[in-house]
């Protein structure tokens, strides 16, 4: 790390660790300053709908991104570009990120579950989802270097994480790990289920309990990390390019700035020492903090889950479509 990225993150973090105190001391609620977050988009162009669906949901998201100032990072999923006559608007999507300012990753081809596929099949899939995405880079003068593992699924055996990693390094993709990892999924599914069948109730509640449930996400990992690094370290924040975070990311971003945070790029929040520490190997995919607890030896303690109305309809709507 150059001299001066390393003191103004220590000034930083001594900053954040300064106000902590002092709020703690306080005992009250007083808005911090200098917490730094990283927002990436999974699952582009958008995890499920139509053309139209993913048209609407990328032109509301990147309107909101810009407007917000967020220097995002999008990951696409290759194979949904592959639809017969719909391949040039599907790329356009693609393009619309990089028209927006923001930058584009690898989150494998066909968003394969590592858990079922051997090391060669994975990394098979890994180059096949290149294909696009560095053409579309290259066109700007930009290179492909983020990889996100789908399912945050990093290896099933050391052998395994270990052969991907070094895979990964060899083709020159930097991993983009998780700290803020959440169930944005579960309510964008059953959000975007409510309005396609006009069930604008539900729609609404759900949607309306979505940056609170956010909020207890964020409240839980700073504390995590203030409790495993005796500070709050720069996070990366988890959504995927889908219709609740299209409708509700002004809502979102204006939390993150009340609890103090700046948006900085991937690459900025990738530069906190924390993303050099040990992960933990585990089945599932998990934030990176807990990750790293278990690599310390450190108990683990999960984040907030999603409400109960939520989940209901989520398992409801996974049998009944
Ligand atoms: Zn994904």
């Amino acid at each position: 790390m150059p001299r001066r990225v390393l003191n103004a993150f220590l000034t930083t973090a001594l900053l954040a660790t300064a106000l902590a105190a002092r709020a703690a001391a306080q005992g009250a609620a007083t808005t911090p300053t200098g917490r730094q977050v990283a927002v990436t988009f999974d699952d582009l162009p958008t995890p499920y709908g139509e053309l139209e669906d993913m048209r609407l949901i990328t032109t509301r998201l990147l309107e909101s991104v810009r407007r917000n100032n967020v220097p995002a990072v999008g990951f696409v999923n290759e194979r949904k570009l592959y639809r017969r006559g719909e391949m040039d608007a599907r790329t356009d999507l693609l393009r619309a990120w990089l028209d927006a300012g923001l930058e584009l990753g690898n989150h494998t081809f066909s968003h394969i579950n590592l858990q079922k596929a051997p090391l060669a099949d994975y990394e098979e899939d890994v180059v096949r989802g290149e294909t696009v995405t560095r053409m579309l880079l290259a066109e700007r003068g930009m290179r492909l270097r983020y990889f996100r593992h789908p399912f945050l699924f990093t290896g099933t055996t050391p052998e395994y994480k270990k052969g991907l990693a070094d895979f990964l390094a060899a083709r020159g993709y930097t991993v983009a790990p998780v700290t803020f990892d959440n169930g944005d999924y579960i309510f964008a599914d059953v959000y975007f289920k409510a309005k396609k069948r006009g069930d604008m109730d539900t729609a609404k509640r759900v949607a309306d309990a979505y940056v609170p449930y956010m909020e207890s996400i964020f409240e839980h990992f700073e504390r995590l990390s203030s409790e495993t690094f005796g500070r709050e370290v720069r996070q990366v924040l988890l959504l995927h390019a889908n219709e609740i975070n299209a409708d509700r990311f002004d809502e979102l971003a204006a939390m993150m700035r009340r609890r103090g945070y700046s948006f900085v790029t991937l690459e900025e929040a990738l530069k906190d020492p924390a993303y050099s520490e040990p992960d933990a190997l585990y089945k599932n995919g998990i934030s990176w903090l807990h990750r790293w607890r278990m690599a310390k030896g450190m108990p683990v303690r999960w984040e907030p889950e999603v409400p109960k109305f939520v989940d209901d309809l989520y398992k409801a709507g996974q049998g009944g479509g």
